[in-house]
């Protein structure tokens, strides 16, 4: 009998049994954040070995960061599980790669992994005489990225760029010839990107038969999880580890593909039942997360969405006690925000909460510094995620040496973490005795997070383990990049939260700039702000703060909150963010529907909004409200305006009436309108083209 923390089946409701029970072949679940897809796909490997059904050497469980594939491997062993290969597709490649590398190569070493393109990207288009300022290069790399990502080389770009509609800094011909010079660049300093490990992991399968062969028969059994995330380039990939073969399980969220911007698709998710029509398909919709208040917050934001993928978003239903209401929360300026959100930290530690238990999401990592700053001067911990690695930290490189320099003269002993203790000792740490804040806490959380691992490992363990076994599992941690938890409130990026979950979570600089981010100008652009803020949202268990700024520095120019903020709710915000209006003597008539402020004016009154306050105008209808209203007008041989004003089409794009009912409720659209335009606007706002609807005479 095992115990109750060890069985797969325990702890799972009736649809992810049906997951992880489901017999060797294709799987899919299909379901919104926090329903317990990883979970899922934990259990069901953790099932699959146990039950004898696999081996789980034989398993490759593909994730999208290092975090989350060190998460993966910690709940397996909780489980009881080990040998399983959980990685992320990058590491997967590289160690394929450097396995077969003499082989492939000849002895010759594989090329060096250029970190970031921004360098040679900058170099490659000076080299085709473009004077691009850091913004340029930046999207010139990205740019690059997508192309490779998407298996698009420099002259098929052109082409592919313009049906992607891609948004380049430069014409799509100058944008070809700068990747064609970044290529050769590249190539001539023995150099390769994350692209390029994995085009030669695919073409070492594809092009090597006995490679071929063996990758096959080491892995057999497929798990992916985040599998909206998927580009074609890692799709490739998958298929060549698969060949003809069909054990694979894909989970994810098309709500929360984030990264399409770089060439990833959420058809591959979705359409996967398609291509595998024996599937088991799972949905799931309970969410074990999060407090209903913070459930409900999320369904308000993706219930938005617009566009392709806001056919697939889900409703999630909070299956969590109650907790706090999310707050909103603005400040005069940055600095006063930062220095909120830090003293709060301070306080839910105070009162409990542990450090590692927090986190603080941006768009941007330049936001990161403010945070860095405002936590050491409240003399919080803090771990800034996709930071400096934690094995190349120079503090955690002298304490393997000290743990490798003690594993040689150490005597036989029982006592791993006193072992391991004593050797940080020795390089100046000292045990219980953080500094407070800022550079010198980190460094010392840093060991104490080496001296963590030790007592956890020790535990663990079956036998007596020495320094030198753990020096060993520190090198394959650093190979594997999996370091240790560090204790410290998370600094993270809204991208790299994805698929984690903390008991506090705070979203910050939430001004329309950052979310949405300046660059996104397309509605897929905007609606990808979206999905990130909703993936942020779905991130906190218990507290959710979501906070912004005015200015950006003291005394500066007030900005907007973010418009995807559903501060409707909470009418003292808007006013707290200097936007709303006075009063006026009358009896109220009309609220703005954003700050609930009295609304007077003929077009505040249609729009049932402030002026200034931000719209949550669907774009994309609007245009094709305003081609159909141009071909009316022309027919009718009529102003344009005498179909609908121009503030018309904005509330019907605002607020997508879905009934006659709903219609006529809008100021400024009696019966006549109705009777007029009523079929063929509802016609549009349900998705028809203009051109297919009948021109009234
Ligand atoms: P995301 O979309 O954010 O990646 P997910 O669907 O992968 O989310 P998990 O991370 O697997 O969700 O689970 C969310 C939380 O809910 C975790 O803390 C998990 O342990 C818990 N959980 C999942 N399933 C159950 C269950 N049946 N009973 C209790 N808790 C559960
Ligand atoms: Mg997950």
């Amino acid at each position: 009998m095992v115990s109750d923390s060890l069985d797969p089946l325990h702890g799972l409701d009736p649809e992810q049994l049906r997951a992880v029970t489901a017999p060797a072949g294709p799987v899919c679940i299909l379901a919104g954040a926090g329903t317990g897809k990883t979970r899922a796909i934990i259990h069901r490997i953790a099932h699959r070995v146990r039950s004898g059904d696999v081996a789980g050497r034989h398993v490759l469980a593909v994730t999208f960061t290092a975090r989350a594939a060190g998460e993966m491997r910690d709940r397996l062993r909780r489980l009881g599980i080990r040998g399983v290969s959980a990685r992320t597709f990058h590491v997967a490649a590289l160690r394929q790669l450097r396995y077969f590398a003499p082989r492939l190569f000849g002895g010759r070493p594989l090329p060096e992994l250029l970190d970031s393109k921004a360098r040679l990207v900058g170099a490659a288009a000076s080299a085709v005489r473009l004077k691009a300022d850091p913004a340029e290069v930046r999207d010139l790399a990205a740019e690059i990225e997508w192309a490779k990502s998407c298996l698009t080389d420099p002259d098929e770009y052109p082409a592919a760029a313009a049906k992607a509609q891609r948004e380049a800094p430069y014409e799509y011909d100058v944008v070809a010839a700068v990747y064609t010079q970044y290529e050769k660049l590249k190539r001539s300093a023995g150099l390769m990107d994350f692209e390029d490990l994995l085009r030669a992991a695919i073409w070492a399968i594809e092009e090597h038969p006995d490679v071929a062969a063996q990758v096959r028969s080491q892995y057999r059994h497929f798990v992916v999880d985040e599998y909206q995330d998927v580009n074609p380039l890692q799709q490739r990939l998958l298929d060549a580890w698969l060949a003809d073969r069909d054990d694979l399980t894909v989970v994810g969220d098309a709500s929360q593909t984030i990264y399409s911007f770089a060439g990833a698709s959420a058809d591959y998710l979705v359409s996967f039942p398609r291509r595998y029509p024996d599937c088991v398909l799972v949905r799931l919709t309970r969410d074990y997360r999060s407090t209903p208040q913070i459930v409900a917050l999320a369904n308000t934001v993706i219930r938005q969405a617009r566009g392709s993928h806001a056919r697939l978003r889900l409703t999630l239903v909070g299956q969590r006690p109650p907790g706090p209401e999310p707050q909103l929360r603005s400040y005069p300026d940055e600095v006063a925000e930062a220095a909120a959100v830090a003293e709060q930290c301070r306080e839910l530690i105070a009162g409990g909460t542990p450090a590692r238990e927090i986190a603080v999401l941006f768009r941007t990592n330049a936001q990161s510094e403010t945070y860095e700053q405002a936590l050491a001067e409240a003399g919080v911990p803090y771990v800034v995620r996709g930071g400096e690695r934690f094995f190349e930290r120079d503090e955690v490189r002298r304490a393997m040496v000290a743990i490798r320099a003690a594993a040689r003269t150490e005597e036989p002993r029982d006592d791993l973490a006193q072992a391991v203790s004593e050797a940080l000792t020795a390089t100046g740490w000292q045990p219980g005795a953080p500094p407070s804040g800022g550079a010198a806490r980190e460094r010392w959380e840093a060991l104490a997070a080496l001296a963590r691992l030790a007592e956890e490992w020790a535990a663990d363990a079956e036998q007596p383990l020495s320094l030198a076994d753990f020096h060993a599992e520190l090198l394959r941690r650093a190979a594997n990049q999996h370091p240790p938890e560090v204790e410290g409130v998370t600094l993270a990026s809204l991208h790299a939260a994805k698929g984690l979950e903390w008991d506090a979570v705070f979203i910050v600089g939430l001004v329309d700039g950052s979310v949405p981010i300046s660059h996104a100008r397309t509605p897929e652009q905007l609606e990808e702000e979206r999905r990130l803020l909703y993936v942020g949202i779905t991130r906190a268990r218990t507290v959710l703060w979501l906070t912004w700024g005015a200015a950006r520095t003291p005394g500066g120019w007030s900005r907007r909150p973010s418009r995807f903020l559903p501060y409707q709710a909470q009418p003292e915000l808007a006013a707290a963010a200097g936007r709303m209006p006075r009063r006026r003597r009358q009896a109220a008539v009309v609220t703005c529907r954003i700050c609930g402020a009295v609304v007077q004016d003929g077009v505040e009154r249609k729009l049932e909004r402030c002026r200034d306050c931000p719209s949550d105008m669907d774009e994309e209808l609007f245009e094709r409200l305003r081609t159909w209203r141009l071909r009316v007008a022309q027919a009718r041989k009529t102003p344009a305006y005498t179909v609908f004003t121009d503030a018309t089409l904005v509330a019907l794009a605002e607020r997508r009436p879905t009934s006659t009912a709903e219609l006529v409720a809008i100021r400024g659209i009696g019966p006549h309108k109705v009777a007029l335009y009523g079929d063929a606007v509802l016609a549009l706002i349900e998705g028809a083209d203009p051109d297919d609807l009948p021109v009234p005479s």
